[in-house]
């Protein structure tokens, strides 16, 4: 057994980025693991996703058809298995999203293979697939090792790896399979759409994050608008989300959205608790404001300033104003 089997993502005609973040993980391993990477895709006309899974890194392209337009779990985890009993890979990924949780772990049952879930590091160690994922609420980094599992299967975390540059040469191989004969216990009703935010953590590449510190409401209208004026996207600690200060997209963190774009991550009035540091510890440059110099958001910042947010708010609009004045 050898290679990867990358199985992509769609909703309604559109790629999901976490496809390509997926072929990222697996061209990061690929030479150290062996053999090809291969990208599934299963749907009503999966051909029309080949030129947006070129990536470079990406040897070949398997095409599932189903009569179904919409994701089913049954029909992906038949087409997973069909492609693995002839591609013979070592190693399988899927999306650590709503579509992958309905069919990874099944999958791996079927297989009798190794199984982790929200696995944000893979690496090959001295007794071959090593995979990081986090434990107790995210309060330490689990190792774990596959021994004697030829075949593994692992639901990746989101806005973790980056994807590989659009490119490559894959070559492009329709699967002949009788999906239609395969029936789940879901059927597709309805598609609801969340409510607009307008932020998109994820992608945010300056981002600067407002916690309890801000001591109340009627002062988010005001960090929002330094936000704004200083080129950065607004983001919160969970407390601001859940008392409905801030809607939930702004959230940082295990139960939010994970900053994985970020280049500079400001953190007003926040402590630093584990699940918080989830979202924004891997952040390359990392400014907090917090009046206890004894705030765990100090152990991961770059830049501390230990002074109350309010001042800290005041200089910084004050400066805006001299530049613009
Ligand atoms: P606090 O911990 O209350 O910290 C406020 C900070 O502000 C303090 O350090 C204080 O010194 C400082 N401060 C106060 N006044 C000022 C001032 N005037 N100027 C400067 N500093 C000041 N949290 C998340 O953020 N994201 C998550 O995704 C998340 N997921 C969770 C999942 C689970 C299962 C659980 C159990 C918890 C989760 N939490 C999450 C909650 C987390 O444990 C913390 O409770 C939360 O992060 C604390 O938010 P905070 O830092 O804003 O508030």
């Amino acid at each position: 057994m050898s290679g990867i089997l990358v199985v992509a993502e769609h909703t309604r005609g559109a790629l999901s980025d976490l496809t390509g973040e997926l072929i990222g993980a697996s061209t990061q391993i690929k030479d150290k693991i062996g053999g090809p990477v291969r990208v599934l895709v299963v749907g009503e006309q999966p051909d029309t996703f080949v030129e947006a899974l070129r990536f470079e890194g990406v040897d070949e392209i398997l095409l599932a058809r189903t009569e179904n337009p919409h994701f089913d779990a049954a029909a992906s985890e038949a087409a997973v298995l069909a492609a693995a009993k002839q591609c013979e890979p070592s190693l399988i990924l899927v999306g650590h999203s709503a579509n992958g949780l309905s069919f990874g772990a099944g999958l791996a049952v079927c297989l009798g293979s190794g199984f982790a879930a929200d696995v944000f590091g893979i690496d090959i160690a001295e007794h071959g697939l090593r995979v990081t994922r986090s434990g107790y609420g995210n309060k330490v980094n689990v190792e774990i090792d596959f021994p004697q599992k030829p075949i593994v299967v692992l639901t990746v975390r989101g806005a973790t790896f980056k994807p590989p540059l659009s490119g490559g040469e894959a070559v492009v191989t329709p699967l002949q399979l009788d999906l239609e004969s395969v029936t789940g216990r879901y059927a597709h009703e309805d598609f609801i759409e969340a409510p607009s935010s307008g932020v998109d953590i994820g992608k945010a590449d300056f981002i600067m994050s407002i916690g309890r510190g801000i001591q109340d409401e009627k002062n988010v209208p005001r960090f929002a608008d330094l936000a704004d004026r200083i080129g950065a996207t607004l983001g919160c600690s969970r407390p601001i989300a859940d008392s409905g200060w801030l809607h939930k997209a702004h959230q940082v963190g295990l139960t939010g959205k994970v900053a994985g774009n970020c280049k500079l991550y400001l953190a007003l009035g926040i402590s630093g608790a584990v699940q918080h540091l989830h979202g924004m510890k891997h952040v390359e440059t990392i400014i907090a404001v917090n009046t206890d110099p004894n705030a765990p958001i100090y152990n991961v910042a770059t830049y501390g300033c230990v002074m109350d947010v309010f001042a800290f708010a005041d200089a910084l609009e004050k400066a805006i104003e001299g530049t613009s004045a």
